[in-house]
């Protein structure tokens, strides 16, 4: 199979009570498509200027991150995103959203992408959610993730993104900001009702739900005691998520299940170190370990 992954590739400001760390690469593809890196070899549409780090690109590529969709706009800016978090990991404020080469990104995406049998729509202007979507031709699975920006700053071009799409991931926030209801399910359901038959709640370190018309399944975040950086957890835990599915081939409820725990694994990596770096250590044996701490940390 075959998974496409449109997104932020960006430079991120943090501050963390644990330190701050000025414009290091992140983005919702770049997360996403490291996560999905360790089960499939995903292809990437995005944009950054001319001031990214080529280091950067080559270390995607030797992910077997396909980067034939990331365009390198000569004279741009990379999108800048600036966010400060408590110490609750769960909360976080943005400080800044520098769209910069994004703000007038037309996407075309290479031939042999649109036969992609996956596609992510992660968080990124729904605009240009649409348009890639208008560019492939009829994928097995279509997911979209977003962020409270773009529920505020876009709220009809995301729903009608939102009718498109076969699973929905969002935080449980974003999910009750979009629906204007202050519980979780119902909330979920409000979501079911307008398209997707999947709606994935991450819920920070408490894990995630993934709720379906007939389905709801419950998943744990790794109990960790040093949240180093938040950042891009939710990007991963799709990118781990559907990385997986891409790999089995298939989308029953067992393989969704054991998705959405692959998911949870590979976010609870990703927060050990600030930005991207805990994936350049990452092994696939660590994965399988974490995935046995788990197994034994959910059966009774
Ligand atoms: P997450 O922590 O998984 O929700 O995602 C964090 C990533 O989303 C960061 O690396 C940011 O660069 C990226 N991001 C933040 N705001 C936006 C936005 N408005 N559009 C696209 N990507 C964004």
């Amino acid at each position: 199979m075959s998974l496409v992954i449109v997104g932020s590739v960006a430079f991120d400001s943090i501050e963390t009570p644990w330190g701050r760390r000025d414009r290091i690469v992140g983005g919702s593809g770049t997360y996403c498509s490291l996560a999905a890196s360790f089960f499939t070899r995903p292809k990437i549409v995005a944009v950054v200027g001319e001031d990214f780090p080529p280091e950067m690109i080559a270390f995607l590529q030797s992910r077997q991150v396909d980067t034939r969709g990331l365009e390198v706009r000569p004279g741009g800016k990379t999108f800048h995103w600036a966010g400060r978090y408590d110490y609750d990991p769960n909360v976080r404020q943005t400080i800044k959203t520098e769209l910069n080469v994004f703000q007038d990104f037309r996407p075309k995406i290479p031939a042999d992408y649109r036969s992609a049998d996956i596609l992510f729509l992660a968080n990124i202007d729904p605009d240009l959610q649409e348009m890639i979507l208008e560019q492939v031709n009829k994928p097995r699975l279509v997911a979209m993730d977003t962020i409270n920006y773009w529920i505020e700053t876009k709220p009809e071009a995301l729903m009608r993104v939102l009718r498109k799409v076969d699973i929905f991931f969002a935080n449980d926030q974003e999910i009750k900001m979009l629906t204007r209801d202050v519980n979780l399910i119902r909330a979920g359901k409000k979501i079911l009702e307008a398209g997707p038959s999947l709606v994935v709640m991450k819920k920070g370190e408490h894990g995630a739900l993934v709720l379906g018309r007939d389905f709801l399944f419950g998943v744990l975040a790794n109990p960790c005691e040093d949240v180093v950086d938040p950042t891009g957890a939710g990007d991963s835990f799709a990118g781990g998520f559907l990385g997986y599915l891409d790999r089995c081939g298939g989308f029953s409820q067992r393989q969704i299940r054991k998705a959405a725990v692959y998911g949870s694994v590979i976010a609870s990596f990703v927060i050990e170190d600030f930005g991207v770096d805990r994936f350049r250590s990452l092994t696939r044996r660590d994965i399988a370990g974490r995935l046995r701490r788990f197994k034994k940390l959910v059966s009774f």
